[in-house]
């Protein structure tokens, strides 16, 4: 399996960060991506770190790094910081720049600048030839991330001719659709497990095998029977778990599919 995406330089796990691999080895984890958005932009680098410092250990999941600026430290994203951005894309353990997005249930940075900051992020992406990972929340009750996001896509993005991933998807059918459409693959998170979360089981029912990926985002969203508890990448069977019972397949074939489509999605053009 591949957890597509973890956030492995949360200081939740500085007690303990190469067990808590070995755990993920044993699991059946190969490869982890860690996002690399740190704690805002001056750690974003942490990520890339972590992958280096961990590189050809055995026993331990090949550690690959993201790197970006969270929608929610949109307000950070000085020019220093999105020059920062420019060079770790430039960096061979560097697959994809996110997560970046909108986030409206939160808005700890205004919405516009939110969307300044994910338009200008994906420039920078663009120009490195880099796919981007999508963080994306509405308010409460409502799709307006989701129309503002795929819009930006539609207009931005889809020109470039890169892939994208749309990560922890909690929307409707119609926007995993609408990011399908646009070449995107959609992960699926821990929280598809929790019995209230219906809605994310029927959008996982309805996008295609071959166009889904799995992942924790841990230290968040730990899955039913560990929910409540810190999250880690071993744990990212239990979505495959559900998926395959859901589909009715093997998670063996779950874990094999989505394995395959991490490196669709990340090494090569849309
Ligand atoms: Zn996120
Ligand atoms: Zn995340």
């Amino acid at each position: 399996m591949i957890d597509s995406h973890a956030h492995l330089d949360s200081p939740r796990y500085d007690e303990d960060r190469e067990a808590m691999l070995r755990r993920a080895w044993d699991a059946g984890v190969r490869e982890i991506l860690s996002i690399g958005i740190g704690e805002g932009p001056e750690t974003m680098h942490r990520a890339l770190e972590i992958s280096r410092e961990f590189a050809g250990q055995p026993n331990i999941p090949k550690i690959r790094a993201s790197a970006g600026v969270h929608p929610h430290e949109a307000s950070l994203a000085d020019d220093a910081a999105l020059a920062k951005l420019d060079a770790l894309l430039q960096e061979p353990e560097i697959l994809a720049c996110g997560e970046i997005g909108l986030d409206y249930y939160y808005d700890h940075s205004p919405r516009d600048v939110q969307k300044q900051v994910f338009a200008r992020q994906m420039e920078v992406a663009a120009a490195r030839r880099k796919p981007i990972i999508i963080h994306c929340r509405p308010s409460d009750n409502s799709s307006n991330a989701w129309d503002d996001v795929l819009a930006m896509l539609q207009s931005q993005w889809s020109r470039t001719g890169l892939r994208g991933i749309l990560h922890c998807f909690t929307g409707e059918i119609r926007h995993a659709q609408a990011a399908l459409d646009l070449g995107f693959l959609v992960s699926f998170a821990g929280n598809i497990t929790f019995p209230k979360a219906q809605a994310i089981r029927d959008a996982a029912l309805a996008v295609p095998l071959n166009r889904m990926l799995i992942e924790t985002d841990a230290p968040f969203l730990a899955p039913v029977p560990n929910r409540g508890k810190r999250n880690e990448p071993a744990w990212v069977k239990e979505v495959a778990v559900t998926i395959a019972s859901l589909k009715n397949l093997d998670p063996a074939e779950v874990a094999a599919q989505t394995t395959a489509n991490f490196g669709l999605a990340l090494d090569s053009p849309a």
